[in-house]
């Protein structure tokens, strides 16, 4: 397996591509082609556990890893650090709603499942491309990224880890998990901004000349957790081939029948996953893409035009509150077959105007895969009640959206394949927004107290990641305006 970069030619094994993150041309390393789940390794798929499906699914992008390393990989990731044995659990919640729980990893949302395995992946990656440099994570994240990337880092050998947040676009719970980060190797630094500018301030960190002297007088290189890092890619495609697989072991599908997937979606990194799945030959019928107010990909899909130049609303499913989708570059590069000249003059309309229109044929083929739909904040809550009341799943506000966007794609359409939807957070992470739904009485102060009377009204435990941050020591009180990102990693790195 080969990879390239979405904005020029070039050739790289996977460990240079999960070494390095970002393409120095500012793209994002995509594979040349697609491994087949071919209808043997699918059987095979069908009869393993979680942790062997991972492998499977890991060698076959992985070409330059030996069975052994990534054995251990996966070995590390997924044994002991989950709630259950299994990592990704299907649950079925009517005839034919699946809800894929991604949250029962140690930040209690779904950025877990990558994030446990991508600190080994890249210490692999690196010990073959240059052994002994020392690897600095920038994260820049709506909320759930970061603490994920803290926990997987935290005190990972060769590793620094430096996550930036806004500070005022992520939940109590979120923040909280990040500031009582404990680990030497960790920096966690809140900014006047949100995750747009974040997001923004690392991408010039990582493609600033003097920044890059300075890390490597060090011994020092940097490298990215977020999405765009192909190694966080490879591990969400495993949970879709794993859901495929679940259905079909329990005969709720039959092999060559097609079902739908449905994702909340911010980044474009989880629901591009599931498209890569189909790329495999999960017989994955529609993607269904789901926004929240911040619905810039919504009416990408239903126009060809995406336009960041709208106004930007923090919702209660934050880690959505996006506007640049960058996965989404990903996606256009293979709409495109790979003319990475028009990629990279779309992605500079992007940055200068804000603003990039695709063709008709790019549009068609594109709505061919993808329904793009949005809830509001009201609808999200709505939608948290009657799942609850009616189907006796409690459900996230970010999980809502998805599920809101479902039903609206069921009603519109008709099209009432199976479903699965992820699940891509603990409704506890996201407590007080997720209790006003169910309970009509005066919401409680703080995040805690909410969680508690939500697990009295569920029937559901609080997660223990969740319940011991109550006594959790605050670690980190650092924040800077977005202009000073750079300078607050001088600092750290001093
Ligand atoms: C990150 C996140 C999302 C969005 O996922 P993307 O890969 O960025 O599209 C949705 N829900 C939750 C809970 C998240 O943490």
């Amino acid at each position: 397996m080969r990879y390239t970069s979405t904005r020029s030619a070039q050739v790289l094994t996977s460990a240079e591509a999960i070494s390095r993150g970002i393409a120095a041309d500012g793209g994002l390393f995509v594979p040349e082609n697609f491994p087949a789940v071919s209808p043997v390794l699918a059987e095979e798929l069908v009869s393993l556990p979680y942790a062997g499906r991972a492998e499977k699914i890991l060698e076959k992008y992985l070409t330059d890893f030996s069975a052994e390393e990534i054995r251990s990989c996966v070995k590390n990731a997924y044994t002991g650090t989950f709630e259950n044995e299994e990592p990704a659990p299907l649950r079925k919640v009517s005839d034919k709603m699946y809800l894929l729980e991604l949250w029962h990893g140690p930040t209690c949302a779904f950025k877990d499942l990558a994030l446990q395995i991508l600190p080994h992946l890249l210490t692999a990656s690196v010990s073959k491309t240059s052994p002994g440099k020392t690897i600095v994570i920038l994260v820049a994240t709506s909320g759930d990224t970061g603490k994920a990337a803290l926990e997987g880092f935290a005190d990972v050998k060769d590793t620094r880890i430096v996550v930036f947040f806004p500070r005022d676009g992520v939940s109590d719970m979120q923040k909280l998990q990040m500031v009582t980060q404990t680990g030497k190797n960790v920096a966690v630094c809140g900014i006047e901004g949100n995750f747009d500018d974040a997001q923004t301030g690392v991408k010039a960190i990582f493609a600033d000349r003097a920044m890059r002297k300075f890390l490597a007088e060090k011994n020092m290189d940097f490298s990215s957790a977020n999405s765009i890092n192909f190694g966080r890619l490879v591990p969400q495609i495993v949970y879709y081939v794993s859901a495929w697989c679940d259905l079909l072991k329990r005969g709720e599908l039959r092999k060559g029948e097609t079902f739908n997937v449905c994702v909340p979606t911010g980044n474009f990194g989880n629901i591009l996953a599931a498209w890569y799945a189909r790329r495999m030959g999960v017989p994955v019928g529609k993607f269904l893409c789901a926004s929240n107010a911040n619905k810039v990909l919504t009416d990408f899909i239903r126009t060809g035009v995406y336009d960041k130049n709208r106004e930007f609303y923090t919702t209660t499913s934050p880690s959505m509150d996006i506007l640049v989708s960058s996965n989404l570059e990903r996606l256009l590069y293979h709409l495109h077959d790979g003319d990475f000249n028009m990629i990279a003059s779309l992605m500079d309309q992007l940055k200068k105007e804000g603003k990039f229109v695709v063709s008709p044929r790019v549009l068609a083929a594109l709505q061919q895969d993808f329904y793009g739909g949005f809830a509001t904040d009201e609808e999200a809550k709505k939608a948290i009640g009657r799942t609850f009341r009616e189907k006796k799943y409690l459900c996230d506000t970010h999980t809502a959206v998805a599920v809101d966007v479902y039903e609206k794609y069921v009603r519109e359409t008709g099209d009432d394949r199976p479903c699965v939807i992820a699940s891509t957070a603990s409704p506890f992470k996201f407590a007080p927004a997720v209790l006003s739904a169910i309970d009509d009485c005066p919401l409680p102060e703080d995040g805690f107290a909410a969680a508690e009377r939500l697990s009295s009204l569920s029937g559901m435990k609080i997660p223990s990641p969740l319940e011991t941050l109550r006594t959790k020591k605050v670690l980190h009180k650092d924040s800077v305006r977005k202009e000073e990102m750079a300078d607050f990693i001088r600092r750290t790195l001093a």
